[in-house]
């Protein structure tokens, strides 16, 4: 493993000595300082970075190997005969072999890089799940997996003709491991599960299934996306056919992952992409191919990313897996006491404390707030949290929500930042606590301004005026439009896939005229407010006119001139909206939803030239 270290020499008797397995704990305040991000304010507060399950920050250790290789060892590995290549041949294949030890693998050769734990998995369906499954087989894989554990085999199936069958999640949010054992007949050729859930926290029993599905005669993927990083990993010891890791969550940089594979199937793969490196020979009609991991490694790598790739790996050594496993499990064990106390909040997943979690993260929903506010109002207080499906739809239906809450904890967080994010969260549940009035008419037209108090109410997102966010958080409070419509002639369903936002508009029409109007659904205060004020502005109003309110809508979200004479109403207050792309989609749902229902409609349409307008 000698020859050139481009990784700044790490002071790791500084960092063992700080943090090492022989010291009590790990000093996450002494931690933070090697992390530059950590010291940068996020809307006016210190960032308390509560997102590592999405991606880790990275230290300035792995920030120094990147910019150093780009300094002194840049050239295209593999492929140059200089001295120079032959360095960037030597960071490359120095991170692979730090990669296979930190990973427990025998052989650096068993590590292919790939972009993310995604690419690594598609590897394995198209190198191996094409060699190896055909119509009639199975893979098996579990309600609590990330997408990129499932499309990768859904997309096999459609390949092949196998089909994907998947084990239950209990109500604790275990594998049902009766159900995997009933699963594993003679048709599975592959178990492909997540070590750690990204959204439960859950270990699962990686090596017990690996043993089940050998005895079956199936092979395991393990997605370790979420491990890796968090707690030590022994690829060998779990029996794991395929690992795949991503990089950018184990403190390296984004654009570097990979696959440990067995040796046993490394001559038993085909190539995955098609290009320069993996190559024996090549016609013009016909090429061999070069050994694993070449073989898997098509293009130019990232060798730069390698580099910073061995130098995370070396930080977390120098500190230990024990270690830091530790620290996250006792910073998600405080978070769990802390937010089980609000009323409300309802946690998933297994007890942080317990051998079946990780404690890494947690994961929960709020009666009467939708995950986006939540994350954006934290996120106004400097608190960064995930909110969404987490890429884990069917666990979301599995547990009957449409998107959650994520805080995740790493090495660098403290005591005292889960003690201000269950603070803050606290002022957030108090917000959204919906009051005893629920619903506005649908009749009272136009919904007032400023009917809430903001100010006791807490300070909401930091988007608009306050007035503003005082109206939207209003309607959103005091929906209107929520009536039955008798007889509607227009029914259309409207959906945001990021954050599980639903609205159905119901539309009876007298002539061109809007006669009655039904907003309902479950959605953000911003969606929920825009489609309340869809409600109280269009009812009443010719189609034209509707259209031309609509297209003033868009106008104003994209910052483009309005019509002097539009008057939008209380659709004003959305105006700053528009500074948040993401939310744009929430303020549009209902819009668009009323839009595409109107399309059904036979005349006049949104788009006909008929309609006035800007
Ligand atoms: N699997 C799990 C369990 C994950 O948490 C993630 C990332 N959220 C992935 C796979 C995919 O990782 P990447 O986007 O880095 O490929």
């Amino acid at each position: 493993m000698g020859g050139l270290r481009v990784n700044a020499p790490l002071d790791t008797d500084r960092i063992r000595a700080d943090f090492g397995k022989s010291a009590p704990g790990l000093d996450a305040v002494r931690t933070r300082a090697d992390f530059p991000i950590l010291s940068r304010p996020m809307s006016g507060h210190p960032l308390v970075y509560l997102d590592s399950a999405a991606t880790s920050q990275k230290p300035a250790a792995v920030i120094r190997a990147i910019s150093r290789y780009y300094e002194e060892a840049n050239a295209n590995a593999h492929r140059g005969v200089y001295a120079l290549a032959e360095d960037a041949t030597r960071v490359l294949e120095d991170a692979r072999a730090r990669v296979a030890a930190f990973l427990h693998v025998t052989a650096p050769r068993q590590v292919a890089f790939t972009r993310n734990a995604t690419e690594g998995i598609n590897l394995v369906a198209h190198a191996w799940g094409d060699r190896h499954v055909a119509e009639g087989d199975e893979v098996v894989v579990t309600a609590m997996e990330h997408h990129s554990d499932l499309v990768p085999w859904h997309l096999l199936a459609r390949r092949t003709g196998c089909r994907v069958r998947a084990v239950p999640v209990t109500d604790e949010g275990l594998l049902d491991l009766d159900a995997l054992r009933r699963l594993l007949t003679p048709r599975v050729r592959l178990v492909a599960l997540a070590h750690v859930s990204n959204v439960l926290a859950t270990v699962n029993p990686v090596a017990e299934v690996a043993r089940l599905a050998h005895e079956a005669g199936a092979a395991v993927l393990v997605d370790a996306a979420q491990s890796v990083p968090h707690v030590p990993v022994d690829a060998t010891a779990i029996g794991a056919d395929f690992l795949a890791f991503s990089g950018h969550k184990m403190l390296g940089p984004m654009g570097i992952g990979g696959v440990a594979i067995a040796e046993r199937h490394l001559d038993d793969m085909d190539p995955f992409l098609g290009g320069g490196q993996m190559i024996r020979e090549v016609a013009l009609e016909s090429s061999s191919y070069a050994d694993a991991p070449a073989r898997f490694e098509a293009g130019t790598p990232d060798v730069a990313s390698a580099a910073g790739l061995a130098a995370a790996v070396e930080y977390l050594s120098a500190i230990g897996m024990d270690a830091i496993a530790a620290h996250s499990r006792s910073l998600g064990v405080r978070a769990r006491e802390r937010l089980s106390a609000l009323p409300g909040v309802r946690l998933l997943g297994p007890d942080a404390a317990g051998p079946a979690s990780s404690g890494t993260l947690v994961t929960f929903v709020v009666d009467g707030a939708h995950p986006h506010d939540i994350a954006a109002d934290l996120g106004r207080e400097g608190i960064a949290v995930r909110a969404g499906h987490h890429c884990a739809q069917p666990l979301m239906k599995r547990f009957g929500v449409a998107s959650t809450t994520r805080a995740s904890f790493y090495l660098y967080n403290t005591d005292s930042e889960v003690d201000a994010f269950a603070t803050a969260l606290e002022r957030v549940v108090a917000r959204y606590a919906r009051p005893h009035s629920s619903a506005r008419p649908s009749d009272s037209l136009p919904a007032g301004r400023g009917g809430g108090n903001a100010a006791a109410r807490g300070r909401a997102e930091e988007w608009g005026s306050d007035l503003d966010r005082e109206v939207v958080l209003d309607h959103y409070l005091r929906p209107a439009g929520r009536d039955p419509v008798d007889d509607c002639q227009v029914e259309w369903e409207g959906r945001n896939p990021l954050c599980g936002d639903e609205v159905t508009v119901r539309v009876r029409l007298d002539g061109d005229r809007i006669a009655g109007l039904q907003v309902v659904g479950h959605g953000c205060s911003v969606s929920v407010a825009s489609g309340s004020m869809l409600a109280s502005e269009l009812k009443g109003r010719t189609l034209p006119d509707a259209y031309r309110l609509l297209r003033g809508l868009k106008a104003m979200l994209r910052n483009e001139a309005l019509p002097d004479d539009l008057d939008l109403g209380d659709l004003k207050a959305l105006e700053g909206i528009r500074e948040l792309p993401v939310r744009v989609k929430c303020a549009l749902l209902p819009w668009t939803t009323f839009e595409e229902g109107m399309m059904q409609w036979p005349q006049p349409q949104p788009t006909s030239s008929t309609s006035s307008g800007p």
